[in-house]
């Protein structure tokens, strides 16, 4: 069964029950628009534990907030009870939240217009804020007044530009406004809720544009470990982070744009929290691109030459990443094609091609394991590429033998 015929099964049941129920946020606004739906949230008048009593299959997400999730014919929809907001000290989170019984409080309490809309299930839409009309003007506006949407929950500031990224669409000028003056409030929300939006926002379709919004309002200016991201320095260059097609290569490209070296790198990665592996692949990327740069004065044969050494040294893998990186970046323009013909011409790729192994090194020449095998391989790798000696096990070990003389 399809994802909204089941959603409105969910709605059906709370409303035979006797309470209200619609579907709401994202969902109601990707549907007008005619993006693809990945989920349907549903708010209801229904407590929580009158949510759980109902269905059969649910899970206490998030009960102090009202969130049930409810699992039906093999999909899962967030079901929270009607709430507003009380006070919010701190620009982060509301002291408390209080359960109301009119959808339109619900409404009030969410952050742009485009998300503030409700559908029932005869598929009517109640749009209190005029989410549409911005949808139609293609600008993301705030429910009410900017100043105490973003004083209240500074997160919201980067939802904004993600959502902007997201869609294509611009911030509508009150709301870019108080987003220019109230940027320092982010200093009070969790890094780890930043980075969620964040990867939402270089996953977006839109990616270069989201990257101006940032550098224009200094968002990260209060914080300069996160901010060395987004220095306007870089404005000028012509990015386009759109053209790779993964986060993790977009995040790199974002990186090689700071010039920092390694340690200060990993520091930001860090800071950002990043994943264990996804620091890897993007160090890993940006120590290459480091030595890329400090042989840039290369002719057209020394650069066919640096290119192989890398296929053979890091494989086809990073080595093309690096290649897509710089081409997003403008900083070189080889194509990809070219470094796939000289990935092929390589007659042997990695030292496992080798008609050798690394026993067979340890048999032969009758040394104890070490270092030493590992980088007799790599010169029988280099010398069968690139000094033309045969890859057959006899001229291998016998060049082997030249190179560990006793
Ligand atoms: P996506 O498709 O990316 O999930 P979404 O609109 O569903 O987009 P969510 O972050 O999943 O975004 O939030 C669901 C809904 O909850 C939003 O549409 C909005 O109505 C409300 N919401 C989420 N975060 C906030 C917030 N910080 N302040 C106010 N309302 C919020
Ligand atoms: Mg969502």
């Amino acid at each position: 069964m399809a994802l909204e015929q089941a959603a409105r099964e969910v709605l059906k049941k709370l409303i035979e029950n006797g309470y209200k129920a619609y579907l709401v946020g994202g969902y109601v606004r990707d549907k007008y628009i005619g993006r693809d739906i990945h989920d349907i949230d549903i708010a209801t008048s229904a407590r929580p534990e009158q949510v759980v009593s109902l269905f059969e299959r649910t899970v206490p997400t998030g009960l102090k907030h009202g969130t049930v999730t409810v699992l039906h014919r093999g999909y899962s929809f967030e079901v929270t009870t009607f709430r507003k907001e009380g006070r919010y000290s701190d620009s982060r989170r509301p002291d408390r939240v209080l359960f109301v019984s009119d959808i339109r409080e619900d409404l009030y309490r969410r952050d742009f217009t485009m998300n503030a809309m409700a559908m029932d299930i005869e598929g009517n839409i109640l749009d209190p804020f005029g989410g549409r009309a911005d949808l139609d003007k293609k600008q993301i506006r705030t429910v009410g007044s900017a100043f105490d949407r973003f004083q209240e929950d500074a997160l919201r500031m980067v939802r904004a530009i993600r959502f902007a990224s997201q869609l294509g669409f611009s911030i509508e000028p009150k709301t870019w406004q108080a987003l220019l003056d109230m940027s320092h409030l982010l200093n009070r929300i969790a890094v780890e809720r930043i980075k969620e939006e964040l990867d939402k926002w270089v996953k977006s379709a839109h990616p270069d544009l989201g990257y101006r919004l940032i550098v224009e309002s200094r968002l990260f200016a209060f914080e300069p470990i996160i901010n060395a991201l987004f220095q306007s320095r870089y404005t000028s260059d012509v990015i386009s982070l759109k053209t790779l097609t993964s986060r993790l290569l977009r995040w790199t490209a974002l990186f090689v744009l700071t010039e920092k070296n390694p340690d200060q790198t990993k520091n930001v990665l860090r800071r950002l929290r990043f994943s264990g592996s996804d620091q890897k692949v993007i160090t890993g990327i940006i120590e290459l691109y480091l030595s890329y740069r400090m042989v840039e004065e290369m002719n057209a044969e020394q650069e066919k030459q640096w290119w192989k050494e890398t296929l053979l040294d890091r494989g086809w893998e990073t080595s093309l990443n690096l290649c897509r990186v710089l081409k997003a970046l403008n900083r070189h323009h080889l194509d990809s094609k070219q470094l796939r013909e000289w990935y092929e011409s390589l007659s042997a790729k990695k030292v496992e091609e080798l008609a050798v192994s690394g026993r067979d090194l340890i048999d032969y020449i009758g040394k104890e394991p070490g270092p030493w095998v590992s980088g007799t391989l790599r010169h029988l790798l280099y010398a069968v590429n690139f000094h033309a000696l045969p890859n057959a096990r006899d001229a291998l070990l016998k060049e082997a033998g030249k190179e560990n003389k006793p």
